[in-house]
């Protein structure tokens, strides 16, 4: 008999097998609203037969693979699947355009894409067909599209269906993919999700299962998960919040994930009452979300007991009705980035409420946080503004061929410059208080202001532009662009949002616009976006 979970120090392949040997009969993944139903064992089956479909059709190891898709089965099947497999999966944010996409699939050289037929407004498989991922030669690494159906989809001729892999797998036998998995190391690059960070285009974050296996297994004991917890996971599993806080937090401590394919209040409230989740996740505006949907009170949540909240600023007073409406006794706030797994502090069950709601908590054991003047790096003492800076196991590999990037983001002495403005009490309590870094965020999505401002300067009437946050009751932050157009020029704001349709994903497009002559500037020229934003929300009575 195997040790029972928590496990850590395996690879996320190993994982999975660990869990079927140990706790066979638990149900690992579960979807209440299509009755589908896996023990450990039966994932650990599925994702062995899978990943030796995905070996017969040539998938290598280290070979990028692109996964476009809402939180379906077979991503966390293909989660382990690939890992096992040794080849790097690439999440994909679902709301891309093409242009996005394109751009994803040439900046991580991927091999395969993995695709479902859309989501919301977009057709993905057009996307594919127009970015020339499917017969076209734009991409050249690109070597094959497969296409999981949903319901009663058919596969589109030119691509292979997601069935091929079961079908092809008698190809290659179970010893031939032992040896494959043998080969995949702990430090070996297994994930990478892309992140906009300030430089304007996102960087893919690489990722090994001693990054992410670990980092999860701490925030999960954070959460005292035990097999007799059941995660209702309605975050994105293409982000780290969904694929390492949710999957692997809930599976190195053996617990039950019921995934939803994306979010909808009513559907989180309904699969925790009738699966009895004990846990739920989600950034601040899905939990008021839930709160406010007109039948929240006839739903039972007594099974619930943790969570976490993360992603944004998480305001005091929507803690606090969390933990008294929803009977979240024990949820913690997470803070972290991508780049650093995603954990880097994590407030406790038993803290006083002060704690657990004023500040984002400890810094997660086995990694160090210090806090630096951003302008000298000197380190500041305790409840000084500065950045927020970490080091340990958790900081990436590195962004994916961007070596500048890289640098600029870890020093030589390996500390992470997080860009968040932070400070630290001398009990160890850190506060984030701002950001240093140039980043929107939407209700948890991550904008870069340079990717839009690149965009819109491409307008023909566009002199200049420049983008940040507008505060948000329900988002946090909401997008805000001041305009300045070229003389003799005219643009309407209802022009350049159509110019950004298609091109920009929807979140990114600014909600609030403001034509000016002139942008405030510092003595050394840089623009002042603080004043920009204070304007406009002066101007919109915010
Ligand atoms: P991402 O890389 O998408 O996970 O986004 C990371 C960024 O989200 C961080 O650098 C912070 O600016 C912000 N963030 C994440 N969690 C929190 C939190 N609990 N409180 C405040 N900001 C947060």
């Amino acid at each position: 008999m195997n040790v029972p979970p928590p496990y850590r120090d395996v690879t996320v392949g190993a994982l999975l097998t660990r869990l079927a040997e140990s706790i066979p009969d638990n149900e690992a993944l579960v979807y209440a609203d299509r009755n589908l139903r896996f023990t450990f064992a039966e994932l650990e089956a599925e994702a062995r037969l899978i990943a030796r479909g995905l070996m017969a059709i040539g998938v290598e190891r280290g070979e990028r693979v692109a996964l476009w898709a809402t939180n379906v089965p077979e991503w966390v099947v293909l989660q382990f699947a690939l890992a096992k497999i040794g080849a790097i999966l690439v999440t994909v944010n679902t709301s891309l355009r093409a242009h996005e996409m394109e751009y994803l699939l040439q900046q991580s050289e991927a091999g395969t894409v993995i695709t479902i037929s859309g989501f919301k407004d977009v057709n993905y498989v057009n996307v594919l067909r127009e970015i020339g991922a499917v017969g076209g030669d734009r991409l050249p690494n690109l070597k094959r599209s497969i296409f999981i159906p949903r319901g009663e989809e058919t596969c589109p001729e030119d691509f292979m269906p997601y069935a091929a892999l079961r079908d092809r797998a008698a190809e290659v036998t179970e010893a031939e993919l032992d040896a494959r998995e043998s080969q995949v190391g702990l430090d070996d690059v297994i994930n990478m999700q892309y992140t906009s960070g300030t430089t304007g285009f996102p960087k893919g974050v690489m990722l090994s299962s001693r990054n992410i296996v670990n980092n999860a297994y701490w925030m999960a004991q954070g959460l005292g998960y035990s097999p007799l917890d059941r995660l209702c996971l309605c975050v994105p599993l293409f982000h780290c919040f969904g694929c390492v806080i949710g999957v692997l937090g809930a599976y190195t401590h053996g617990a039950c994930l019921c995934p939803i394919e994306f979010f909808e209040a009513r559907k989180v409230l309904e699969t925790v009452e009738a699966e009895r989740c004990t846990s739920l996740y989600g950034v601040p505006t899905m939990f008021l979300a839930e709160m406010e949907d007109r039948e929240f009170s006839r739903f039972n949540l007594s099974s619930l007991r943790t969570g976490v909240m993360a992603g944004a600023l998480c305001p005091e007073a929507l803690m606090k009705r969390a933990i008294a409406e929803m009977n979240l006794r024990e949820i913690t706030i997470i803070y972290g980035l991508t780049e650093a797994s995603p954990g880097i502090t994590q407030t406790r069950r038993d803290d006083t409420l002060e704690h657990r709601t004023q500040t984002v908590g400890e810094v997660l054991p086995e990694m160090e946080v210090k806090i630096i003047d951003p302008a000298s790096g000197a380190t500041l003492g305790a409840n000084q503004h500065g950045e927020l800076c970490v080091r340990g196991y958790n900081v990436m590999r590195g962004y994916y061929n961007n070596p500048e990037a890289t640098a600029k983001a870890i020093d030589a002495d390996g500390w992470l410059r997080t860009g968040d403005q932070a400070t630290m009490d001398e009990a160890g309590y850190v506060r984030i208080t701002g950001r240093i870094k140039d980043l929107i965020i939407r209700g948890g999505e991550n904008i870069s202001p340079k990717e839009i401002e690149d965009h819109l300067r491409q307008h023909p009437a566009v002199s200049d532009v420049y983008v940040y946050a507008i505060k948000s009751e329900f988002f946090g932050e909401e997008v805000g662009a001041a305009v300045k157009l070229k003389a003799g020029e005219s643009a309407t704001e209802e022009e350049l949002k159509t110019f950004c349709q298609g091109q920009l994903a929807r979140f990114k497009i600014p909600r609030y616009w403001r034509f000016v002559t002139d942008f405030p500037m510092t003595a050394s020229g840089k623009i002042q976006k603080f004043k920009l934003r204070e304007a406009h929300e002066e101007e919109l009575s915010l």
